[in-house]
């Protein structure tokens, strides 16, 4: 489809951003359509968020059998996951044999942050602008540009007199960070600091943790992959990928749950409760009853569970209570996973300071300054999370020439048609982002359903001598509506979390991904398709 120029750079058919495991999936996907494409991406190297995220511990939440790409077998039989859940080396291990694998290389440019990206209505074309000038041009645009890669280091007072040194568990150096011997502090405890904690606290001389909100974890009960395990999960991969599309979170072996927390005796949910516990894992307990996350009460015995486990790990009540989260329903905000968390704070070089009664108000030149004490440390970790879903899209000037900055459209917060779509942006998709379950569901899953639903729409549009695919307002306020429906009715919004922009200061309040389902949000999605790509608007 595209046309080859003699000096000119032949034009492309799609531009990608971000070579994470999204962008790198819509290139091959682009490829096999017969499209001509190229990625762009920021970093030095292929992985999106396992290229960034290498800090102690950095794992993922997933088994490894499960968080995989699905669309080759060859690949899935002969890849072999050295441990239950997938450690950052070998998960960026894997992408970069994938890239081999598959010759994804020479079509990604990396150190080329994508500044502008602006579509000519007359010319029907996207072009995109790095930061150092180089312009591409190209039919459709693919944003691949992950949920979780803005690092955000609150704007405390004096970060830049700090004598010691300080990193961002998103930018963490790639050389790795020797806490040997320092007096070393982290901030934040969600699933970043959840890992890491435990790994620096046997490194350094002095730990402290600075915690304002306390959050939920589960153990992971990680170990090496057991051969036998995996041979039989191997046998059954074909059929284990095929019923994840029916599931919750896209993952096989959870179906959705029907039973109440609430109608059976009380002994028999502990036992399941403990059950999942020593499973080790998250999905277990996010889909151990029906209504986990739709009543207080249902979802209370859970938390309560977790809690008085909290309490039997941590010897200092004291420290426990302050450990036992109270304040959002357990899985409101993503549940954490750990291998040994809780315990840590049993070591006599760990100590755990409350930032929720007294706030951090300044970094001083030795430390940290809080409402109640300094502190004296030789360096710092930023665990302080991400502008998550939009933050990467806000930080490229998106517009139609001659319109607004996609930023000020969605100034109020993000609206899509399906999560892939945006009215007033034609030709243009996001692949697992807001209004779609990606970060509520295994992620590689939901990268593989929206690149292909998209590779399907442009062979669709090809078909037809289509040119232009743009979502109809009226379907996206429908979609909008939708989303905010399903989540209005479970407890996820009752939670200060980065699903609803909740961490970032004057960000909009508005819960972002769809909450109703892998299973559900797939086959709405291939119904549209189905329906002649019902609530868009095709044009030549
Ligand atoms: P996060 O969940 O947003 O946690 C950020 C932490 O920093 C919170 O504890 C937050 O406290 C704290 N914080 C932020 N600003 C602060 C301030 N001014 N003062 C004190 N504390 C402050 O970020 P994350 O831990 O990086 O995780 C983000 C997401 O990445 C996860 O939810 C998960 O989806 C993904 N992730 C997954 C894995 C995995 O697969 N195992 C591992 C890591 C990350 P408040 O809660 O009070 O705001």
């Amino acid at each position: 489809m595209s046309e080859a120029g003699s000096d000119r750079e032949p034009e492309l058919d799609v531009v990608i951003v971000g070579a994470g495991l999204g962008g790198l999936y819509a290139l091959h996907r682009m490829r096999a359509i017969g499209m001509t494409a190229r990625v762009y991406e920021a970093g030095g190297g292929i992985g999106g968020t396992w290229f960034w995220n290498r800090y102690p511990g950095a794992r993922c939440d997933i088994e490894s059998l499960e968080y995989s790409y699905a669309f080759d077998d060859a690949l899935q039989q002969e890849w072999k996951w050295p441990e239950r859940y997938g450690a950052q080396p070998d998960i960026l291990r894997y992408i970069e044999h994938v890239a081999d694998r598959f010759d994804l290389r020479r079509d990604v440019r990396l150190d080329a942050r994508i500044a502008t990206a602006v579509y000519d209505r007359d010319a029907n074309r996207w072009t995109l602008t790095t930061a150092d000038g180089e312009a591409v041009t190209a039919r459709f645009c693919i944003m691949a540009t992950g949920n979780l890669s803005t690092p955000r280091v609150p704007d405390f007072p004096g970060l830049e007199r700090f004598r010691g040194r300080w990193y961002h568990s998103g930018l963490w150096p790639a050389e790795g960070v020797d806490f040997t011997g320092l007096r070393v502090g982290v901030v934040g405890t969600g699933s970043t600091a959840i890992q890491m904690i435990p790994l620096i606290a046997q490194q350094a001389r002095h730990l402290h943790v600075f915690q304002r909100t306390a959050n939920f974890s589960l153990p992971a009960r990680n170990q090496p992959m057991d051969p036998e395990f995996e041979r039989a999960f191997k046998a059954e991969y074909r059929r284990r990928r095929e019923e994840a599309k029916r599931t919750p979170v896209g993952v096989s072996g959870f179906l959705a749950p029907t039973r109440s927390a609430l109608a059976i005796p009380a002994e028999e949910r502990e036992r399941r409760y403990e059950e999942l516990w020593q499973q080790g894992g998250t999905i277990g307990f996010l889909t151990s009853f029906k209504d986990f996350l739709l009543d207080e009460a249902a979802n209370e015995t859970a938390a309560e569970f977790v809690r008085r486990k909290i309490r039997s790990i941590v010897r200092d009540p004291a420290v426990a209570e302050l450990l036992a989260p109270k304040d959002h329903p357990i899985g409101s905000k993503r549940l954490c996973l750990d291998t040994g968390y809780y315990e840590t704070y049993n070591r006599d070089n760990v100590t755990l300071v409350d930032v929720r009664s007294a706030p951090i108000r300044e970094i001083t030149e030795t430390g940290i300054r809080t409402a109640a004490a300094e502190y004296e440390l030789d360096a710092m970790a930023f665990a302080t999370g991400f502008d998550a879903m939009t933050g990467a899209l806000r930080e490229i000037d998106i517009r139609v020439a001659g319109g607004p900055a996609l930023s000020e459209v969605w100034k109020a917060g993000p609206r899509t048609y399906l999560g892939l779509t945006i009215p007033g942006f034609p030709n243009f998709f996001v692949i697992t982002g807001p209004g779609s379950p990606g970060v509520k569901s295994q992620m590689i899953h939901s990268i593989e359903q929206h690149t292909d639903w998209i590779a399907d729409c442009l062979v669709h549009l090809r078909g037809r001598q289509l040119a232009r695919i743009e979502p109809e307002p009226a379907a996206s306020d429908a979609w909008v509506a939708h989303v905010n429906a399903v989540a209005d009715a479970t407890l996820y919004p009752r939670a200060d979390s980065w699903y609803m922009g909740a961490n970032i200061p004057g960000k909009p309040r508005v819960f972002m991904p769809y909450v109703g389902g892998v299973g559900a949000y797939r086959a709405k999605c291939e119904e549209v398709a189905a329906d002649n790509y019902r609530g868009f608007a095709l044009s030549r």
